[in-house]
Order: C-alpha cells, then sequence, then structure tokens
C-alpha cells in the first residue's frame, strides 16, 4: 500500500521530533519517519549508567518559551534548571568575567535539560497526535523531487509526500541525492560528556573554562550535580575517555579547580567528534533542510539546537501562513531560506570564532582573551552579544519563540 501525507520529516531527532510537535496544532497529515525503531517510551535516567545520551541541552530562554507553548514545558520543568549567572575563566590566570541574568531583568539566561528527557518528552508529546504517523524503522534510500510532490523510497512502500523536510542529521542522505553540496571543517576534537556531584551547590551557574586541554563547561542540574561538557583535541580526548573513573575525576578535577569543592559520582562518559558542516542550499523543490542536515555547529556555545528551533518556528509559521500553502510552496520556500540566512551565518561565525579564541594557543592571542575575559564586562557590545545569543533573542521573531501560538486557521 502506497502512503500519502502532506508533509514527511525524515530524522526523528531532536530537530524532527520538535518540528513535528510544532506542527501537531495544523491538520496537516504528518509523517515522521527514521532509520531506527521506535524507542522504549520510559526515560533511561532511572540508573544513569544507562543513559543513551549523556548531553545536558543548554536552551535558549526564546526556545524554552517555544517548548511552553507547545505543551512540552509542563513534563521537562522538573529536570530544567535556569542559568542564573555565567562565568568565564581561563586556566592558570587570574580573573574572570560574571555575567548575571539579574542585571537584564530577566528570568535566567536559559535552561539546562537533559537531552535524554527532551527526546522522551518529545515523543511522548508526538504519540498523542493521529495525524503524525511515526515511521520507524524506515530507513530512506533514495527520493524523487516532481512538481508537486516528493517521493521517498526505502525498503518499505514508497512514501509521498506534498513537502520534504530533511532532518537527516550531519550525513544527510537526502542533502546527498539532491546533489547539494556543503562546506566542512573537521575541527580535529571530541567532546566528552557526562555528570558529576559537586560538593559546593553551582547556584545556578554556567562555568565556562578556558583549560590547556580545550574548553571545558560544567552545567547546573539539580541538586548538587553538574553535567560536563570537555572539547579535547582528537588524541587527548581518547586518552582522557580511557581512563578509569578515578582518573578522569582527577583530571577534571585539575583542568577545572576547587570553585566547586570535590567532585565525584561521576556518570558513564559519552564522547562526539566535532565538526562543522554548513550546507550551500537549505532549500530546493519541495524540500528542506533543517537541523544538522543544513548545519552542524561546534557545540561551544550551546546554539545547534537553539538555531534549528528558530529555523523551525519560522518555516512553521510559512506553512500556516496561507490556504493551500503547501500547493504553492517553492516561493515560500525561497523566502525563508532568504530570511533565515543572516541568523545561520551570524551562528555559525560566532560559534566559530568562539571556539579559535577558547582553543587558540598563540601567545598573543591567549593575552588578548585575559585581557578579553577581564574587559568582557566593561564592552557593553560584546557582553550584550554573548547574552542575546545566550536568550535567543537575536535572529528571528516568529510567534513560537515568544511564547505565541501558531495561527493555524488558514490551513
Ligand atoms: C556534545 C554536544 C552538546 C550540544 N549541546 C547543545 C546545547 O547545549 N544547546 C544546543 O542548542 N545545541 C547543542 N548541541 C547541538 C544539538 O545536539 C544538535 O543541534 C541537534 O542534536 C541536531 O539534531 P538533528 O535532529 O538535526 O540530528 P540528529 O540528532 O543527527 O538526528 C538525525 C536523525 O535522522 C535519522 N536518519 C539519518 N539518516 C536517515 C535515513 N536515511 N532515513 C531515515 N532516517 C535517517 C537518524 O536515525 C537520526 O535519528 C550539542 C551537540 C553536541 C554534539
Amino acid at each position: 500500500m502506497q502512503q500519502h501525507f502532506d508533509i514527511a520529516i525524515v530524522g526523528a531527532g531532536l530537530v524532527g521530533s520538535s518540528l513535528a510537535c510544532a506542527l501537531a496544532s495544523t491538520p496537516y497529515r504528518i509523517a515522521l519517519i527514521d532509520s531506527q525503531p521506535l524507542p522504549a517510551s520510559e526515560p533511561a535516567d532511572v540508573n544513569p549508567n544507562s543513559l543513551q545520551d549523556g548531553r545536558s541541552i543548554a536552551l535558549a530562554l526564546s526556545s524554552k518559551k517555544m517548548f511552553d507553548v507547545l505543551g512540552l514545558w509542563q513534563s521537562l520543568d522538573a529536570d530544567a534548571v535556569p542559568i542564573k549567572k555565567i562565568h568565564i575563566s581561563d586556566q592558570g590566570r587570574f580573573g574572570a568575567a560574571r555575567l548575571d541574568s539579574a542585571r537584564y531583568d530577566v528570568e535566567s539566561f536559559g535552561y539546562l535539560v537533559p537531552a535524554e528527557k527532551l527526546i522522551t518528552a518529545l515523543q511522548q508529546k508526538i504519540q498523542l497526535y493521529d495525524h503524525i504517523q511515526r515511521v520507524q524503522p524506515y530507513e530512506v534510500s533514495n527520493l524523487e523531487s516532481q512538481t508537486d510532490q516528493v517521493i521517498l523510497n526505502a525498503d518499505g512502500e514508497p512514501i509521498h509526500a506534498k513537502l520534504l523536510i530533511a532532518a537527516d542529521g550531519i550525513r544527510s542522505l537526502i542533502r546527498n541525492k539532491l546533489g547539494i553540496g556543503a562546506d566542512e571543517k573537521q575541527y580535529q576534537q571530541s567532546a566528552i560528556v557526562g555528570c558529576i556531584d559537586t560538593e559546593i551547590h553551582h547556584q545556578f551557574t554556567a562555568y565556562e573554562r578556558f583549560t590547556k586541554d580545550g574548553p571545558l563547561a560544567l552545567l547546573p542540574r539539580n541538586g548538587n550535580r553538574c553535567g560536563f561538557i570537555w572539547m579535547n583535541p582528537s588524541v587527548i580526548a581518547e586518552k582522557n575517555l580511557n581512563l578509569s573513573d578515578e582518573g578522569f575525576l582527577e583530571e577534571l578535577q585539575q583542568a577545572f579547580g576547587q570553585r566547586l569543592g570535590h567532585f565525584s559520582n561521576l556518570s558513564r562518559r559519552f564522547a562526539y567528534p566535532l565538526s562543522l558542516l554548513v550546507s550551500d542550499q537549505r532549500v530546493q523543490q519541495r524540500v528542506v533542510l533543517v537541523g544538522n542536515a543544513a548545519q552542524t555547529l561546534h557545540p561551544v556555545a550551546g546554539q545547534g539546537l537553539n538555531l534549528a528551533l528558530r529555523d523551525i518556528a519560522e518555516l512553521s509559521e510559512i506553512l500556516v501562513s496561507s490556504e493551500n500553502a503547501l500547493d504553492n510552496i517553492d516561493e515560500a520556500l525561497r523566502a525563508y531560506e532568504a530570511c533565515r540566512q543572516p541568523d545561520i551565518e551570524n551562528t555559525v561565525r560566532f560559534t566559530d570564532r568562539l571556539n579559535f579564541l577558547f582553543t587558540a594557543d598563540y601567545p598573543v592571542l591567549s593575552r588578548t582573551r585575559g585581557l578579553g575575559l577581564a574587559l568582557l564586562g566593561a564592552i557593553p557590545a560584546l557582553e550584550e552579544r554573548i547574552v542575546r545569543q545566550n536568550l535567543g533573542t537575536l535572529g528571528s521573531a516568529a510567534s513560537l519563540l515568544q511564547g505565541r501560538a501558531l495561527c493555524a486557521e488558514h490551513v
């Protein structure tokens, strides 16, 4: 039996699933497709060592507002921890830059959410909608883009849709099959992520530290727990990953120092190789690329998902903006691409430069970095850029990001 949908989303990761939730208030018939089988519905963190994804995701305030209006926040609230302060320091140097959300008259700079909780909340929400059909496992192996539809092929039956949204990750098959090129840079770094207990409570502070082995962030979780993300050159990451728990804790403690007292109770560690990828095009006839398929960022500033959510918010608005939006979609998609271009370019540049600044080992640069940290509070433009990036107030004013529901009356 052939399957016909209005919209096919390929990739049910954080981005594809967020998009499905954003479109849930529309009457479009949606297929959410993934090559992986449907996951178990229970979150894994009863036992932290059974986690499948150790990331702590920093959500900008605008992303939190979006999840709130989509009815997801109530499932995340108990595990979401506000970031009220940001503390930036340099190993081996005195001085630090401190940013306080109270100065900006906002509840916080954003929230920390365990990635596993987020994906579970998204999946549970999607299950509530009859017009969103999960098609898993279904590994798309080819596609045909026509003027009035796109046809997806796999081992199973073909899937037909009026619009295809590719959220199939950095190695996007859809991007490749459409012949869309991409600029890619390997950072020769890996991020090691996990959680620890700290002797001293974090006081809702996100700590960013330049260490000799790369940038290290300690991110506030519930109680005296912190998520960490340590971005090491690949060789050092491999060495650190293979250390015993005690050995790793010792290295981490040495890199971070004693500001939060003694570290203990290390969770399972995960490693992610880091690269930058920017797709040459984000739209083609009846196809849009989003998330890592469109742009994959260095996680130093925690912007990848936040940027993708801004794309999703704009795209969703376009899809509900007019009657028969899907019949005349190509012009709207070109307008979408043009409107998203500046935010994407700025965010890519911001994260790439921040990583350069955090990892550069040249004497002049590292002296400047020390100076930059010392002066951060005194340079309003620089401070404001970092703060606004965290709040998510740059780049898009779409309704969902302001906490307003999509107006789907035309569809
Ligand atoms: C260590 C780390 C920390 C991060 N921290 C933050 C943060 O704090 N804040 C933030 O905003 N961002 C953060 N990010 C970025 C964020 O994780 C990514 O932006 C986001 O996960 C991208 O998700 P995605 O759904 O686009 O891709 P993916 O997660 O790669 O999902 C792609 C999906 O497509 C499916 N798929 C692939 N090919 C096919 C096919 N042919 N057929 C069917 N299905 C297919 C896959 O099975 C997969 O489920 C971080 C990233 C890393 C690595």
